[in-house]
């Protein structure tokens, strides 16, 4: 579904993103690990086309990321992106902030819309806060509207960037709980996070990278029982 060939980007003398290939096949659940600046979140942020790349090619459904204007935006929508920092918007209510974007980009009717916007909050537990404002809810509600808004735009694949790293613990569960389901229920998932029990539990690959490379991948299993580099042998004593 997502297919990166050759994929080089520089910023300026850095040079962060080295020959990077990877699929990510229909339904999959990829979970990328690797050391502060090794280029996690800007491998993210090329496949929906926040960064641009240097060389190489990146398709999603088999179609090269469009440069700009009315197709960009239907990418955006087709890859949805979940940050650390919620990126609500703080002026819109929640009901407001799952619907904005199926009106805009998807041109969809406002009453279905909010129909979509009632159900994808319900989904992900926060129903009963559609009519507040986003700084009235706590970080983990926010984070589960963030997800909601990415979901009502039919997303074809998921990019999480560390999606409960700026939370408090007791929150980290119920946004990763949601990620769970949203992988049983078949969503095609790339997700950067140190939550080491759910790349256990959820995802089907690890993707381990260093010095923007990806170093070596595998399932989850394996990549943990039994790290074949020592970059990723190193990575994982310290953080396990
Ligand atoms: P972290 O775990 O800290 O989030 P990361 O693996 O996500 O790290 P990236 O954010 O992709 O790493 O950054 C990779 C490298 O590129 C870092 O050295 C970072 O400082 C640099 N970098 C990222 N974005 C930019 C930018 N817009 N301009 C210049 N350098 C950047
Ligand atoms: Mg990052």
């Amino acid at each position: 579904l997502v297919v990166l060939k050759g994929v080089n980007k520089h910023f300026g003398a850095l040079h962060v993103l080295q020959d990077i290939d990877l699929e990510i096949a229909r339904g999959e659940v990829v979970v990328v690990i690797g050391p502060s600046g090794s280029g996690k979140s800007t491998l993210c942020r090329t496949i929906n086309r926040l960064e641009t790349v240097d060389s190489g090619s990146i398709t999603v459904d088999g179609r090269p990321l469009p440069a700009e204007g009315k197709e960009l935006a239907r990418l955006r929508a087709e890859v949805g992106m979940v940050f650390q920092s919620f990126n609500l918007f703080a002026h819109r209510t929640v009901l407001e902030n799952v619907v904005m974007g199926q009106v805009k980009v998807r041109g969809t009717a406002r009453a279905k819309a909010e129909a979509k916007a009632r159900t994808l909050l319900d989904r992900v537990g926060v129903g009963a806060q559609a009519d507040k404002y986003p700084a009235q809810l706590s970080g983990g509600q926010q984070q589960r509207v963030a997800i909601a808004r990415a979901l009502a735009m039919d997303p074809k694949v998921m990019l999480f960037d560390e999606p409960t790293s700026a939370l408090d613990p007791e929150m980290i569960n119920e946004v990763l709980e949601v990620m769970r389901q949203l992988a049983a229920d078949g969503m095609t998932m790339v997700v950067v996070t140190h939550e080491m029990g759910f790349a256990r539990s959820a995802a089907n690959r690890v993707v381990f990278m260093a010095d923007g490379r990806i170093v070596e991948q595998n399932t989850p299993d394996a990549f943990f029982t039994a790290p074949r580099s020592e970059r990723a042998k190193d990575f994982l004593s310290k953080i396990l």
